[in-house]
């Protein structure tokens, strides 16, 4: 016997309409390109959508065709998500920071049809539309008067131009749920860039989940402030699960150093902040030399790399912000676990709490984990054992777009690549990528623990762990380390504050000052980079 509730496709289109009726005058402010603030609502941005979704009728896109961006975190970026998924076609959010090569190569892959840049990107375009030749209309994303004369792109309109004569009403089609959406490629950093393809349905699921009270919490009472861009992972679903709370956003633009982003969390009253480790160590950097305070922020995620104690402690006990140290991947829409406390860890001494707070935290409801051992054995939750973690769910890949690489799953498990610990409470620790973790002796190092002392240190402000060939050992661990400007530290005095921090086989073998550490596209540390870098290095006593 079936159950007899309506049957009502999860689409897009469904977010911006509940945003627009219930939530209509919440703002939408963003900086621009230009350097000023733009102010919208949820209603302006409705309207707009259905703007873009009749211009994509009009340049005779079909269902499932995709457009591209290349853009910054704004309002117009955020019409084009509900425009372009809301009508059928599949948004392709691109990462500006890839190589041109890269860029040309997925969009090609993608088949992307129509492609919409920030004027930031136009060298980007110049250099890459010559090998695109299925892109059919280039659409920068500015007002008429802003649009670059000679610019040699073909096809090339405003966006205000392209939706401004569109009628403002548009019936929102309804189709499958399973449709395609919105599409991410992977960073690639070996072999070719492979992506996600997001559907209406994985992205509404995650988008109920990232809103609930021990995820992201988010509220209509909430300003959000989104630094994690919308080409990483849909800005980790933020757009959608606003929509679906109707709370203000408020966009950062290109400006994410942190004056800047200090300067919109106060001018716009953010309550929340969304962002990778790289970018609150900047914030930070500001704030403290400057004497400043958060006047209303409360909250911030802080995840896509493994967020160090020094710094929810800065958050918690400086500014009195909560972090909320969250986990996830491309593949996985991108939200797996988030970090939040229990009533009865309420109780615990500071340092009991640091330590789940490092944590990458509890599965959300809609995600399975398991850790398993390199031969597929299922290993316990003691908070000790490390093992390859696995994942399944309603939002985590199935298949990569054009089967590429192969089917990835694994007894219908998608093994992350990560190395984690899961304790009896159901915390998952990431301790490493798999390619990452450091063999020393029979027994395995965490790089993100040897990096995590040498950040607490106050002179240090950036650290990378890697394993150096050692000829009895195995591997050993070295940390790369930039230092904070002007502060000065030794290699000895940062191997001594190691000292009763960790067991004596875990402190790193050397210290290698560095001016700067290789950071991808998304802000990670690119660790093989830096293992190119360090290749005639030699381990001291080796
Ligand atoms: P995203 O684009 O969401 O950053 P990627 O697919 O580029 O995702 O990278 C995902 C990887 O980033 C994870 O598999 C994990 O290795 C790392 N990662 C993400 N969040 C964290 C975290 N909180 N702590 C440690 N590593 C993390």
């Amino acid at each position: 016997m079936l159950g007899l509730m309506q049957n009502q496709p999860l689409l897009i289109s469904g977010l911006i309409q509940h945003a627009e009726r219930h939530h209509g005058d919440a703002e939408i402010v963003s900086r621009r390109v230009e350097g000023d603030l733009h102010r919208s609502s949820w209603a302006q941005v409705a309207r707009r959508s259905r703007q873009v979704a009749h211009a994509l009728d009009a340049t005779n896109l079909l269902f499932s065709d995709r457009v591209a961006t290349l853009a910054w975190n704004g309002y117009r970026h955020l019409e084009l998500y509900f425009g372009v998924s809301g009508s059928g076609r599949v948004l392709h959010t691109i990462n500006p920071r890839l190589h041109p090569d890269q860029i040309a190569w997925i969009a090609n892959h993608a088949e992307d049809q129509v492609l919409c840049f920030d004027l930031t990107f136009l060298p980007l375009v110049q250099a890459v539309h010559a090998r695109c030749p299925q892109i059919r209309r280039y659409v920068a994303l500015c007002e008429p008067d802003k649009l670059p004369r000679d610019s040699g792109v073909p096809n090339l309109v405003s966006y205000e131009d392209w939706i401004g004569g569109q009628p403002t009403t548009y019936d929102w089609p309804t189709f499958d749920e399973n449709s395609a959406s919105s599409m991410c490629y992977t960073s690639g950093t070996t072999g070719n860039p492979k992506a996600a393809l997001y559907s209406h349905r994985s992205t509404t699921l995650h988008a109920y989940a990232a809103a609930l009270p021990d995820v992201m919490a988010l509220s209509a009472r909430d300003a959000v402030l989104p630094v994690v861009p919308m080409f990483h992972v849909n800005a980790w679903g933020i757009p959608y699960s606003a929509a679906l709370t109707g709370c203000k956003l408020v966009f950062p633009g290109p400006a994410m150093d942190g004056k800047s982003i200090y300067e919109l969390i106060e001018a716009e009253k953010v309550s929340y902040a969304a962002g990778v480790p790289t970018v609150w160590q900047m914030l930070l950097g500001h704030m403290k030399p400057n004497n400043l305070r958060f006047s209303t922020l409360k909250r911030t995620v802080i995840g896509g790399s493994a967020c160090p104690p020094a710094m929810i402690t800065a958050f918690n006990d400086d500014y009195g912000v909560e972090v909320l140290h969250a986990w996830g991947m491309t593949e996985m829409s991108p939200l797996g676990t988030l970090c939040t406390l229990k009533n009865r860890h309420l109780e615990l001494p500071p340092e009991e709490k640091m330590k789940i707070r490092l944590k990458q935290g509890r599965a959300i409801y809609g995600v399975d984990m398991k850790i398993v051992s390199d031969d597929g054995q299922e290993l316990p939750w003691d908070g000790k054992t490390y093992g390859n973690l696995y994942v399944k769910g309603p939002w985590i890949v199935r298949e990569y777009f054009k089967g590429e690489g192969g089917d990835p799953l694994v007894d219908g498990w998608f093994p992350t690549g990560d190395v984690a610990t899961i304790d009896a409470e159901g915390y998952m620790q990431i301790t490493d990528r798999s390619k990452d973790v450091i063999k020393s002796g029979g027994e395995w190092i965490s790089s993100i623990d040897v990096e995590n002392i040498a950040v607490a240190h106050p002179a240090v402000a950036m650290a990378a762990c890697i394993g150096m060939k050692h000829p009895k050992w195995d591997e050993r661990p070295v940390v790369a380390v930039v230092k904070k400007p002007g502060a000065q530290v030794t290699r000895e005095e940062l191997l001594k504050f190691y000292e009763g921090k960790t067991a004596k086989w875990q402190i790193p073998d050397d210290v290698i000052f560095v001016d700067a550490i290789p950071l991808g596209a998304t802000g990670k540390m690119l660790k093989t980079r830096l293992r190119e870098q360090l290749k005639d290095y030699k381990l001291p006593n080796s």
